[in-house]
């Protein structure tokens, strides 16, 4: 029994093998040219832009808004574009939004693989961070809506701490009937400039949309579970865990009820994969 078993493994190994080599050459001779611009994937293209260049864009969305109603501004990781692969809703809103931010190392070695690589990762919770420094000299208030309990009103107070000048228009939970016009009327009441919306992609994406025209002139920042983060209620990873792209586990690892938020990356794998060598189009919606 043991005898065939390890020989059962011994040929999965060399099947494992023959596959990996069979993709390493499609790839080498499907090899393109560097792509020069925008980097984009499956219809979406991305702001190649450094963080600073981002806060300086968002400031002008601020100061000369484009139209009357909310502006948005979308990080996008790998879970996201499968999102608007699945989701042809949310891929409009990401399609007609300010600002398309790439965030996550998977996402970024994603369009590396497709030879339209962006020159910075630029996640959401950093964006949000130096968005509320800039709020804070410009003195544009922020209102933060989004996660449980009091996180939000915890992690505006810690930026406030941090960013001293920092005006709070208000912080409430993420947890509300997305239908109910009464918040987003609040929140233009509030005379808030900048809303992060912490409700998880793509709930806050949505919200935002479908409340655009009860919103007015505010930019809107959609931050996943950010405040979790800024709270202090959940550690983000160490640096090094970024760079070497395994933020995504570190997460996983705090919070293990998280595993199947993770499942979407594998497929976005095979997806780039098989993308990658043509035998994979992304829906066509346009
Ligand atoms: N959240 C919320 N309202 C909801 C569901 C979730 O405010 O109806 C919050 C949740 O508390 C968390 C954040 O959304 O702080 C992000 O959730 P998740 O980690 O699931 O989203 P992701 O980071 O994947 O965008």
């Amino acid at each position: 029994g043991l005898c065939a078993l390890t020989s059962i493994a011994a040929a999965w190994e060399q099947w494992l093998i023959a596959l990996i080599i069979i993709i390493a050459v499609l790839i080498f001779r499907h090899r393109r040219k560097k792509n020069i611009q925008t980097p984009s994937l499956w219809g979406i293209k991305f702001d190649n832009v450094s963080m600073n260049y981002a806060i300086s864009k968002a400031r002008g969305l601020i100061s000369n808004p484009e139209t009357d109603t909310a502006q948005l501004i979308v990080t996008v990781n790998a879970t996201g574009m499968e999102l608007t692969v699945k989701d042809p809703k949310f891929y409009e809103i990401v399609k007609n939004s300010a600002m398309i931010l790439p965030d996550g190392a998977g996402l970024c070695l994603g369009l590396k693989i497709m030879g339209s690589p962006v020159q910075e990762r630029v996640a959401g919770i950093d964006f949000a961070e130096q968005l509320c420094r800039a709020a804070s000299v410009e003195g544009w208030p922020v209102y933060f809506c989004g996660a449980a309990g009091d996180t939000s009103r915890k992690a505006a107070e810690i930026l406030s701490k941090k960013f001293p000048g920092l005006i709070i228009a208000g912080a409430r939970n993420g947890f509300f009937d997305i239908n109910d016009t009464k918040i987003p009327e609040e929140i233009s009441k509030s005379g808030a400039k900048i809303l992060l919306a912490a409700m998880g992609q793509p709930r806050q994406e949505k919200w935002v949309y479908m409340h655009r025209e009860i919103l007015g002139k505010i930019l809107c920042v959609g931050v996943g579970g950010a405040f979790d983060v800024l709270s202090g209620n959940l550690k983000r990873a160490p640096v090094w865990v970024q760079k070497i792209g395994f933020e995504w586990l570190y997460r996983m690892i705090q919070e293990p009820g998280r595993w199947k938020k993770n499942l979407p990356l594998i497929s976005f794998v095979f997806r780039i994969l098989a993308s990658r060598i043509g035998i994979w189009h992304a829906p066509s919606r346009d």
